[in-house]
């Protein structure tokens, strides 16, 4: 990746292949998305950044030309020591989004990378390889979060998790809301409607990014995203929109319309750029031989919610193919913790206290057949201390996922891990007393709490350990962190265990 042709535009100038593009002119910062960085490998990284001198103008009020963009990456922070450099276009069909996917690099190791285009210079970001294939790794930390709808409150949390040490940043979804809430902490949906085009994806997804907090945390630390459906429809499945106001053949535009802008605005490689409404978003990120995060995609497969049918066996919320690769990979995994990273609630969770019981058909309780083949594929291949990790209800539980769920005798296979969300919901509150009769209704659920924040997971061979971190209150700035809770799982020994 050296490609030194044209170096850093330190000095002000390009060199000339580019001279019959647009230039960036002087006094227009077209940095102010900041940067980013993810899905780690042994010798590569992505990192990304979007031209937008106006991010919430079509656009980004950027010419409809390519732009040179120069990136450079190095192992300190003064760039003293560059190991990578090169140059990338910036496409206006892509909104002026670079992702560059940095090879040749040292495994984990940390770098230094920034970017410029014309006089301007990015922010810099810090960003880390994964270790070397299987090699002996001893300590691995990392945080999960999801659910950062915008009008409903600042990113405090954000702001703490940059200054966490961590490898990396994992996020479970509803990175954007679609819809046109205007909130009232002056942070109003741009622009004031739902969603439907991709110019308004665009704006939306800049909106959102454009948070200092938000911006602070990515140019921190790379992270490994995925989606759920408000960054598209919420409640959609598959070709199905949420709501009755779409044919799926319109529907199938928007979802086209949310994946592109989406890929645009995250540090995804070139692979998994949309194909028309087609992204293929799951994949399969390995540190070592400690952790093996299975990223899934429970939006694009599934089978349209339906109570009615929530045990029908033909069935799936990952669709047949995923399920295949998921189940696969895990029976060829030779990890110590073997990770989910997924969307909607695993475990059962019967939400009438007493007799009688309610359901949300929009997570795995929705799916039944689909989740006891999950968990009795995790018993057959045998896999190594199975951790799923959730977002999407907006509240912290820890569970324990049992190989049946209405006795709480049988065995124990793994734990989940439920994050809060970053903002969306607002303040919230420490408990509910729908919360407290969930943890009676349902054994395996052994915490509940519906704060913002995120989950802090520290992992070593012999156990891993997740700390729920709490910002008392979102609808105002500065809020301090703690932790509320902290559990444990020791590895050969399935179970939640208080820390
Ligand atoms: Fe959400
Ligand atoms: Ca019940």
């Amino acid at each position: 990746m050296s490609g030194a042709a044209v170096g850093l535009a330190l000095a002000g100038s390009l060199a000339d292949p580019f001279a019959a593009r647009g230039s960036v002119p002087a006094g227009d910062d077209p940095f102010s998305l900041g940067v980013a960085s993810g899905d780690p490998l042994p010798d590569a990284v992505v990192i990304w950044t979007r031209l937008a001198p106006r991010p919430l103008e079509p656009f980004g009020g950027m010419e409809r030309k390519k732009f040179p963009v120069t990136w450079i990456v190095a192992e300190d922070e003064g760039f003293r020591r560059p190991v990578a450099r090169g140059t990338a276009l910036a496409y206006p069909e892509h909104a002026h989004a670079v992702h560059v996917d940095v090879t040749g690099l040292r495994p984990a190791r940390e770098y230094f990378y920034r970017f410029a285009a014309g006089p301007h210079l990015s922010p810099v970001g810090r960003t880390k390889t994964a270790p070397a294939p299987l090699s002996a790794l001893s300590a691995f930390a990392f945080a999960f979060a999801s659910c950062q709808n915008y009008p409903s409150g600042f990113y405090t949390a954000y702001r703490h998790m940059a200054d966490e040490d961590l490898d990396v940043v994992v996020h479970l979804g509803d990175y954007i809301y679609e819809g046109g809430a205007q909130g009232s902490l002056g942070r109003g949906h741009l622009p004031a409607r739902e969603v439907f085009s991709l110019d308004d994806y665009r704006i939306r997804t800049a909106q959102h990014k454009s948070d200092p907090d938000l911006q602070r945390v990515h140019a921190r630390h790379p992270w490994i995203v995925t989606w759920d459906d408000h960054e598209v429809d919420n409640n959609y499945a598959d070709e199905v929109p949420g709501g009755n106001d779409q044919t799926s053949d319109e529907f199938l535009v928007r979802r086209a319309n949310a994946y592109r802008a989406y890929w645009e605005h995250m540090p995804l490689r070139r692979a998994l750029m949309p194909t028309g409404p087609d992204m293929p978003l799951y994949r399969r990120l390995t540190f070592g031989d400690l952790v093996e995060l299975n990223v899934l995609d429970t939006r694009q497969y599934r089978s349209d919610q339906d109570l009615s049918r929530r045990s029908d066996p033909s069935r799936s919320i990952t669709g047949d193919e995923q399920e295949r690769w998921l189940l696969d990979g895990l029976a060829a995994s030779r990890a110590t913790w073997n990770v989910l990273a997924q969307q909607v609630f695993f475990c059962q969770r019967d939400l009438q206290a007493g007799s009688g019981e309610r359901w949300n058909v929009d997570a795995w309780d929705g799916y039944v057949a689909s989740r006891d083949r999950i968990t009795s594929g995790l018993v057959e291949r045998a896999v190594a201390n199975p951790i799923v990790l959730t977002g999407d209800v907006h509240q912290n539980y820890a569970a324990d996922i049992k190989s049946n769920f209405d006795d709480p005798d049988s065995a124990t296979i793994g734990s989940e891990f439920v994050g809060t969300s970053i903002s969306s919901g607002g303040d919230g509150s420490p408990t509910s007393p729908a919360g407290l009769a969930q943890l009676e209704e349902n054994p395996h659920l052994k915490y509940y709490n519906r704060q913002r924040g995120y989950v802090r997971c520290r992992l070593t061979p012999g156990q891993w350990r997740a700390d729920y971190r709490i910002v008392p209150y979102v609808t105002r700035e500065g809020a301090p962190i703690h932790t509320d809770a902290s559990f444990v799982v020791e590895a050969g020994r399935p179970g939640l265990q208080p820390a």
